[in-house]
């Protein structure tokens, strides 16, 4: 008898179990805004077995990837989206691009929002696009859908948009608003997609937040984690993780700056800071300032969010201070390198490497200083040369580093590519008209340099 109830216990905790843990569902979605996030996401979630379309308003960037032409440069994104789109007419995957947003809203049941969010002229987040895609969405829905942020949005933007589309006509009970912020790291999107450390989602409603949690299933079975909260905690620990990481590198920078002037190596003291599990190894590596697309962009949202709820916040205030003030010490001290010269030569264009993404740059503040002070720019970098065009016509751009360093007076290294890292310093001694490098990654070891005469300026290397 007691082994007929040992069963039947088994067998019902068995189903009862079979019935909680969750089956991945294909599901319908729709990418607005198809710019490094959404294109990573949309060939991402394509290449887990959903069936995506992503739409943009940029014309020319959908005919190219309706070509198979992918804007941006981003390694591995490509090996994705091919057999996304071959299998688009069989079951398992389907990825389309078109421009037909409202249509495109109308058909999907997932709309994610991932246009841009750039820094207003006040140092806060434009939503601009995120208004516009907010119209978009309300003069569209007649069938339920959930709206999914992916785009990085202040807290209380959630909340606010849910507001924007009902007080637009539409019916609460059409729509759900789940967060889900984005933390891929350019140049490594596609890898940071599939093996990420971490999903959040925030969420009012728990059941629409269970459903964007089960689209990343087969991520999740893998080991990713994840977290459910509320949308504001999830809109917030975008911002948190982006201040904490520019932080660090603000910090070691100015750790750098001192190493400069005390004869201290700042490679040995990151070294020996990051044995300390509490501290950790990553993000203490000086450079020239952060840029990119999103750390100066969302450190100045968060010191705007703060003021806004009346908080004098010392650390968050300084953090885009610091890194200005930092990217001046190197070009104070570029400017003079450069006294009585006249050829620089560039190498790197992009804010770091594997990127084509010259957004907030350090080169780009470098070339505006340089062509202030009439100075003859040359300028290779492996991937960002198309966009800096586009914003500094005028530099000559070169298609080889030998070709930028020849009659060089001054060498200034600005992204840490590797073909930088293996250039050789007897040839370049040889090119350039002055033997001087301004190595903002320490990619140079000063005894080298030293070997074959170069004076050099690094960012805290002994
Ligand atoms: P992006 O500028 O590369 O792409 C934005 C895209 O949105 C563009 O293709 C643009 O044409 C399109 N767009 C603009 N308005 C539109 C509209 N009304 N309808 C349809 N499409 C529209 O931007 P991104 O770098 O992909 O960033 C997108 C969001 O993701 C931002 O909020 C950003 O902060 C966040 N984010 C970016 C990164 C990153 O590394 N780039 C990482 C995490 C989060």
């Amino acid at each position: 008898m007691r082994y007929y109830i040992f069963c039947a216990t088994l067998l019902l905790s068995s189903k009862f179990l079979a019935q909680q843990q969750p089956v991945f569902k294909k599901e319908k979605i729709c990418v607005i805004g198809t710019g490094y996030v959404g294109l990573v996401t949309g060939i991402g979630l394509a290449h887990i077995g959903h069936d995506i379309t992503c739409v943009d308003i940029d014309a020319k960037k959908i005919a190219n990837l309706k070509n198979n032409i992918i804007p941006i440069y981003e390694p591995g994104l490509k090996e994705l989206l091919i057999p996304a789109v071959k299998k688009r007419d069989n079951s398992k995957q389907s990825l389309r691009f078109n421009t037909s947003i409202d249509h495109e809203i109308q058909a999907n049941d997932i709309i994610y929002i991932a246009v841009g969010t750039p820094m207003s002229d006040e140092g806060h987040a434009d939503l601009r696009a995120i208004e516009a895609t907010l119209n978009n969405i309300a003069k569209n829905i007649t069938t339920k859908k959930i709206i999914c942020m992916k785009s990085t949005v202040p807290v209380g933007t959630c909340a606010h948009a849910k507001q924007t589309l009902i007080k637009k006509g539409v019916n609460p009970l059409l729509f759900d608003i789940v967060s889900n912020p984005e933390f891929l790291k350019e140049g490594t999107a596609v890898e940071d997609f599939l093996h990420g450390d971490r999903i959040i989602i925030g969420c009012e409603n728990k059941s629409a937040g269970e459903r964007i949690k089960n689209l990343y299933l087969p991520l999740i079975n893998n080991g990713m984690k994840y977290l459910i909260t509320n949308l504001e905690s999830s809109e917030l620990t975008k911002y948190a993780s982006n201040g904490i990481l520019a932080t660090k590198i603000a910090f070691i920078n100015e750790i750098a700056q001192l190493c400069n002037k005390v004869h201290a190596n700042v490679q040995d003291v990151a070294t020996g800071m990051g044995m300390d599990k509490r501290i950790g190894n990553k993000f203490l590596n000086p450079g020239p300032g952060f840029g990119g697309s999103c750390f100066p962009k969302d450190t100045k949202a968060l010191e705007a969010t703060m003021k806004k709820n009346n908080l004098d916040a010392h650390i968050v205030r300084t953090i885009f201070k610091s890194n200005e003030q930092h990217k001046q010490v190197i070009l104070d001290r570029i400017n003079t390198a450069l006294e009585n010269k006249e050829n620089v030569a560039i190498l790197g264009l992009t804010f770091k490497a594997n990127t084509d993404d010259i957004r907030y740059s350090f080169a780009i503040d470098l070339i505006e200083n340089l062509q202030k002070k009439n100075k003859n720019i040359k300028a290779y970098d492996p991937q960002g040369t198309d966009n800096m065009k586009q914003l500094f016509p005028n530099v000559t751009y070169c298609t080889s580093k030998e070709d930028a360093i020849k009659n060089a007076d001054l060498i200034v290294i600005v992204t840490e590519w590797d073909e930088f890292k293996t250039l050789d310093l007897k040839t370049c001694a040889e090119l350039c008209r002055t033997k001087c490098i301004v190595d903002t990654r320490n990619i140079f070891k000063p005894q080298e340099l030293k070997r074959h005469n170069f004076t050099y300026f690094n960012i805290g290397n002994m």
